[in-house]
């Protein structure tokens, strides 16, 4: 007990609290859901965390302050440098590496549960015993899976799809061991055994990396936000373990949008999320057409033709990938259609929901760059109208306007519902050369009569285009 110790645990204080805490998580998710109210909700989620942990730490019984004070202020320290001087092109990674250290956190929760249990005698109560197991297990796949995930976005390891022989058996052997250690540990509650809970966590750690490990990079994102899905359900379990109602809540709210996200992408990909887990996907890019490194004629044009062909342009579509972000082009392409409009051209941005590296990108760079949203189009909305488009240009985006997704049974985004540029009346494409895009094939959209490569950076060739327009 100290003097900070204000707030009785499930007392009515902690409670209204707790209360305020989640409703300003609910208000920030769904702020979050447009981008002009999405800074905004981050604000409000986060100074909801702000009061549900200022609300923890006010609970009489807390523990020892000395650690907690080093915990806040390490955490803080990182979290303050990591917001500035991480790019918008790693957030996936840093989302990853976020989504690790909150499991492996619950699952050591779990952890020190259990040695609490054991350290009071007799046999834990199995409504506290079976959520800390299930928190144990999904803490440790998700902080081991997530580090996999880290190490293959970053490409710190291999980010082609790594397996064994007899992978899925093996899988299977270690997800039917970990159910049956927890069993035995249940059956055997008096008390639970320590070294057999410590082997259920390294048999959840091998299984975290060997389910991670065979997914090939292109689907890395779809993995950390199911990761993420699941570092929620343990969080939850944690709470259910601890009595914290804070805990269940937030980590219901995590597995339960985690899990939407992830059906989301699938969705927009038009693939199944266990084609995703099993299928070894997005490995070993593919050049040239259709993978056989063969060279294709294409037609090749400088910013002085582009600018000519948009300024005499009625309307004009931009369509961006995530070539715009490497590049940081979201301001050069703003600079760009703002010249266009002056003369009288209609622009607007057309966006595919997996464009990017993660959900949403598109909008975060264009809304930086305070693009009017009125003018950002959905795919499903700008697509009846391609065809009375003058002219779409393509910045940095590859497969999410790529007709093998349309025209190739057997392409492996066969099925994913793209932006179909060659409806318009012309298309110019920026990027650097004609490498493929995240899935590794070739781009048919590339060879067609009424496509033109612009090559370059997409900022520069943005800005040149704009500075060839002015001149016009
Ligand atoms: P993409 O297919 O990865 O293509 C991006 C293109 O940008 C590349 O072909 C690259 O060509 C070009 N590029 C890179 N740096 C550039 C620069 N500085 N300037 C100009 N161009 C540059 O991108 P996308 O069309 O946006 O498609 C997204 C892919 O990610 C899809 O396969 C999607 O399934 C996958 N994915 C997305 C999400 C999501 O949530 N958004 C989730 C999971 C998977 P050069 O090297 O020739 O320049």
């Amino acid at each position: 007990m100290t003097v900070l110790a204000v707030l009785k645990p499930g007392g009515d204080a902690a409670m209204a609290l707790y209360i305020i805490a989640f409703s300003m998580f609910i208000i920030g998710i769904k702020r979050g859901t447009h981008p002009t109210t999405a800074k905004q909700g981050n604000l409000i989620a986060a100074a909801g965390m702000a009061v549900a942990v200022v609300t923890t730490l006010l609970l009489d019984g807390m523990g020892n302050w000395g650690l907690i004070i080093v915990g806040l202020a390490a955490g803080s320290a990182i979290g303050a440098i990591a917001s500035t001087r991480v790019h918008m092109t790693q957030m996936p990674q840093m989302v990853a590496i976020y989504n690790g250290v909150g499991g492996g956190a619950v699952a050591l929760i779990a952890w020190s549960e259990i040695r609490h249990g054991i350290s009071l005698g007799g046999a834990m109560p199995l409504e506290e015993l079976i959520p800390t197991l299930l928190a144990a297990i999904v803490g440790s796949v998700s902080f081991w899976g997530s580090g996999i995930a880290f190490g293959k976005l970053q490409e710190v390891i291999p980010t082609k799809p790594l397996s064994v022989p007899g992978q899925q058996f093996i899988n299977a052997i270690l997800g039917i061991g970990v159910i049956v250690l927890a069993v035995i540990i249940t059956i055997n509650n008096d008390p639970p055994s320590q070294g057999l809970f410590i082997l259920i966590l390294v048999a959840a750690a091998i299984l975290g990396n060997l389910v991670v490990l065979p997914i090939g990079g292109a689907d890395m994102p779809v993995v950390i936000s199911l990761l993420n899905a699941f570092t929620g359900l343990s969080a939850a379990a944690a709470g259910f373990a601890l009595e914290n109602v804070a805990l269940i809540v937030a980590g219901t709210l995590v597995g339960s949008s985690g899990t939407i996200l992830t059906m989301a992408m699938a969705t927009a990909m038009n693939r199944s999320v266990p084609n995703i887990l099993f299928a070894g996907f997005g490995g070993v890019p593919a050049t040239g057409a259709a993978g056989t490194g063969e060279e294709r004629p294409h037609t090749s044009i400088g910013a002085q033709d582009a600018a000519i062909k948009l300024a005499y342009a009625d309307t004009v579509v931009i369509v961006p990938g995530y070539g715009l972000a490497v590049a940081q082009a979201q301001h050069a392409v703003k600079e760009m259609a703002r010249e266009l409009e002056k003369r009288g051209v209609t622009v607007s941005y057309a966006i595919h929901p997996v464009a990017g590296r993660m959900p949403g990108h598109m909008n975060v760079l264009l809304a930086e760059a305070d693009v009017p949203y009125e003018q950002l189009k959905e795919m499903d909305e700008i697509n009846p109208e391609m065809s009375r488009i003058d002219v779409a240009v393509v910045i940095g985006a590859n497969d999410v306007t790529n007709p093998a997704a349309k025209n190739d049974p057997n392409s492996p985004i066969a099925g994913m519902p793209i932006i179909e540029v060659s409806e318009a009346g012309e298309v110019i494409v920026i990027k650097r050369s004609m490498s493929p895009g995240f899935a590794g094939i070739d781009n048919d959209l590339f060879y067609e009569p009424n496509t033109s490569m612009l090559f370059g950076d997409a900022k520069k060739a943005a800005a040149d285009i704009a500075a060839e327009i002015q001149k016009l």
